[in-house]
């Protein structure tokens, strides 16, 4: 039973990045306003995030990381109108099965917090008391020790892992308003170095000159496609001529109202039109779509990261309309 909850918890947790992810979203969730993430050796030895949120309160300590633990979601129906990022309960009881997970945490009831460590089957195995402030840390030392064959590619490819992480929160900077980010890195050899901070600031606008500098946004364009009744699409898209001659995927961010998604068709679609003018140039493209949650089912892979959407082929075609706007010769 170890082993299957093991390997299917490989499917939750696919990378450093995926394991990141699902805790940033919990101190999003949590209503954090101050997130901080931690890495020791580029997240090989351990890493940990830092949030302001709500805390945990003691009754869910025991169950916190069994599988199939969530307090987002209380009935069926519940998953068409979701608006937490969480909801499957999987990913604590994920983590706890590839690595050692603690999580130190305290509510606003409690006059002090707790530290509680938990094995590999989601178990608390000590609880104490500690000082700290309202909020939470998760701290996973040694992910996917358990899974010999994944660890090892794992620390194989760290820097490579490394980076889509940094990607990733470049992604959670970018949209997330109001909230600081701050992501810090430090190795045997060198203290530690600041990755990503940013100011908490209130529009996107500045969330970009934050993550990219202001001559990027510069050569920006903003764009806002109202579809249907109840759906648009907002964002930023590189003006012609404005491309960068790499397409190394990390300058390209897309959101499902605010949910960082893959949407491999959508920058197939950005690329080929803004090819047409600038060949071999890849544009930079920061798309949010807006649109009902009972239109999209998140729940189509483990991590969340790509969607079904009940209309894909008109959301395409409008896109497709709108851009060519921008980039057809006659705006020049
Ligand atoms: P899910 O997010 O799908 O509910 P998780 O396994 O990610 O499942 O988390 C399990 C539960 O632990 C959450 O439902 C939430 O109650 C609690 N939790 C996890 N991380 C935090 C956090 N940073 N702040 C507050 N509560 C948290
Ligand atoms: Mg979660």
């Amino acid at each position: 039973k170890a082993v299957v909850h093991r390997i299917s918890s490989g499917q939750v947790i696919l990378d450093l990045s995926s394991a990141v992810k699902e805790l940033v979203e919990n101190s999003l969730d949590a209503g954090a306003t101050s997130i901080e993430i931690s890495l020791k050796e580029y997240g090989e030895e351990h890493f940990k995030v830092i949030d302001n949120g709500c805390g945990i309160s003691p009754s869910n300590f025991q169950a916190l990381a069994l599988k199939h633990h969530t307090s987002k979601i209380a009935d069926f129906s519940d998953l068409h109108t979701l608006t937490t990022f969480g909801f499957r309960g999987e990913a604590l009881s994920s983590l706890c099965a590839l690595g050692k997970l603690t999580v130190e945490t305290r509510t606003k009831n409690e006059f002090v917090g707790t530290h509680l460590t938990f094995d590999h089957s989601g178990l608390v195995t000590n609880e104490r008391k500690t000082a700290r402030q309202v909020g939470t840390t998760v701290t996973v030392e040694k992910l996917f020790s358990t899974l010999p064959v994944r660890s090892k590619e794992f620390s194989r490819n760290i820097r490579r892992e490394y980076g889509k992480l940094v990607s990733l929160l470049n992604a959670y900077a970018i949209i997330a308003r109001g909230i600081r980010l701050l992501c810090t890195n430090s190795t045997s050899r060198s203290s530690k170095t600041v990755v990503l901070k940013t100011q908490g600031s209130s529009s996107i606008k500045d969330n970009i000159i934050t993550v990219f500098g202001l001559n990027t946004f510069q050569c920006l364009e903003p764009l806002s496609l109202c579809i249907s009744e109840g759906c648009t699409i907002e964002g930023f898209l590189s003006k012609p001529g404005c491309g960068s001659g790499r397409n190394l995927g990390d300058r390209q961010y897309f959101y499902v109202n605010g949910r960082p998604v893959d949407m491999p068709k959508v920058s197939k679609l950005v690329n080929e039109l803004y090819r047409l003018s600038n060949a071999k140039q890849y544009p930079i493209a920061i798309l949010n779509f807006i649109i009902p949650t009972t239109s999209y089912d998140v729940n189509v892979t483990p991590d969340k990261r790509k969607m079904f959407f009940s209309d894909e082929d008109s959301l395409l075609r409008s896109l497709r309309a709108a851009i060519e706007k921008i980039y057809s010769p006659h705006q020049c």
